[in-house]
């Protein structure tokens, strides 16, 4: 058996008997086109491969991944257009090839979550799909790593790819790539036709051109030609184009023609919903209290999010268990404990005298001011919860008289968040910001 009839099989497990028989059984695995990162199947008809993409593509991408730990994007085609090998074309040519194998399916606006950290960038790429060429050319989005900067230019992709355009999503690696071999090779011309002749060009982590003067060179005429004929540009980066070191000046110029547009880490809210579009996906099925557990957990790269779901996931179908939060808990255990071996009573009081607008100083004075106790009670609180500091550790380091002190402060914190929702949220957001603080 080849790994897809595997995965195919891993789905008859899940799925009513008729749906496998009447779908999934009438699949072929393309063994030879597949590779980790794309997963060729063969349908019989149009309507078995239409269901099968609206239905089962993210979840045969969901099984690989379980499997093999990599995401494949999910292709599935006509068993009447298969390729003899023989005859398979060398290399590029067929934009038909490019089109399929590039952009994930499942980075849709649909599946995408806007919030207040990346409305700006979600609104401008929403613009530039209604409006390609036109309003913001090039687009350019720059955020940290996992912010959905990929999934977000693939989503304007996919919208312009259905309606006939020809996308094309490359990486600077790849651009360089091509770039290079088709010089070697004398066929300049195809390199050409492939990005200058596309309606719609996607470059992923632009800020690799750093440095790279040959490939800056012909960015620049690919950029030139496609602007001119008002074909639309999306970028995206780990940081603003001004940031770029070693970027021409008429790139760098450039990049900032149209939009430029962030993306800042996501609120907790916005980490909640990601996870509950990425279960809806997946269709794992998790309590609210494991959502929440789970965002607090996550930094914020949303990247982690689909990993520890295929691993609570797993978890739960191996030993037969319902995810409930003390098993969510186990399971994450080793992530969290990393995670905590970073916290440090320091960094606890950074974030507290932050978010509560209250000096370091005043928390471990004796002050009975109320903002102040209520500072320092909640200091207590995370210090416990989130370090290894005992007792009276504790109520040395904030003046107390003895650890009764400290348990009484625990306490009157248990109660609030068992009675207050708002209290409950604040600490939530603390937590994470003390566990992420790259994202506060
Ligand atoms: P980046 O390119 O910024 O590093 P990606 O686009 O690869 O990030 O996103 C990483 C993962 O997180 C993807 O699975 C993506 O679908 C998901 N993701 C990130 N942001 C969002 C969001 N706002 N809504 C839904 N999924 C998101
Ligand atoms: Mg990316």
């Amino acid at each position: 058996m080849n790994i897809g009839e595997s995965i195919l099989k891993m789905l008859q497990d899940e799925i009513p008997e008729i749906e496998y028989t009447r779908y999934i059984k009438q699949l072929e695995f393309c063994e030879r086109d597949s590779r980790s990162n794309y997963a060729l199947f063969y349908a019989p008809n149009p309507l078995i491969m239409n269901w099968i993409k609206n239905r089962y593509a993210n979840k045969i991408a969901y099984l690989f991944e379980l499997k093999n730990g990599v995401r494949p994007t999910v292709s599935i085609a006509l068993k009447s257009q298969k390729k003899d090998p023989l005859k398979t074309a060398p290399a590029i040519s067929n934009s038909e090839n490019i089109k399929q194998s590039m952009l994930n399916p499942s980075y849709t606006f649909e599946n995408f979550v806007a919030g207040s950290s990346n409305q700006f960038a979600y609104a401008a790429a929403k613009n530039v799909s209604e409006k390609p060429g036109s309003v913001y050319n090039p687009l350019f989005i720059y955020g940290g790593v996992g912010l959905g900067k990929t999934h977000l230019m693939q989503a304007v992709g996919n919208v312009l790819q259905i309606q006939g355009k020809i996308v094309i999503y490359t990486s600077v690696e790849q651009f360089l790539n091509d770039f290079t071999s088709n010089l070697r090779n004398n066929t300049m011309d195809r390199f050409q036709d492939k990005y200058r002749k596309c309606d719609v060009l996607l470059i992923d982590d632009i800020q690799f051109l750093s440095k790279k003067i040959q490939t800056q060179e012909e960015f620049f005429h690919t950029f030139e030609t496609l602007r001119n004929e008002k074909k639309q540009i999306i970028m995206t980066a780990d940081k603003h184009p001004k940031q770029i070191a070693g970027l021409e000046e008429r790139l760098r110029s450039r990049f900032e023609w149209g939009l430029v547009a962030d993306i800042q880490p996501p609120e907790l809210e916005t980490k909640i919903a990601i996870i509950k579009k990425k279960c809806e996906i997946n269709r794992v099925q998790l309590d609210n209290d494991v959502i929440n557990y789970i965002a607090t957990i996550i930094d914020s790269n949303a990247r982690e999010i689909e990993g520890i779901l295929s691993k609570l996931h797993a978890y739960a179908q191996l030993m037969h268990q319902v995810i409930t939060i003390e098993f969510t808990k186990n399971v994450l255990k080793e992530q969290l404990q990393e995670k905590r071996d970073n916290v440090t009573i320091d960094l606890i009081m950074k974030m507290v005298s932050k978010k509560l607008n209250v000096k370091p100083s005043e928390i471990r004075s004796k002050s009975r001011s109320r903002n102040i106790v209520y500072s320092r009670r909640v200091a207590i609180y995370l210090a416990r919860e989130l370090t290894p500091m005992s007792m009276p550790q504790l109520a040395q380091y904030f003046g107390m008289k003895d650890h009764t002190a400290v348990s009484h402060t625990m306490k009157k914190i248990n109660e609030l968040l068992k009675n207050d929702e708002d209290f409950k949220v604040k600490i939530e957001e603390l937590t994470n910001q003390i566990m992420a603080p790259e994202s506060a």
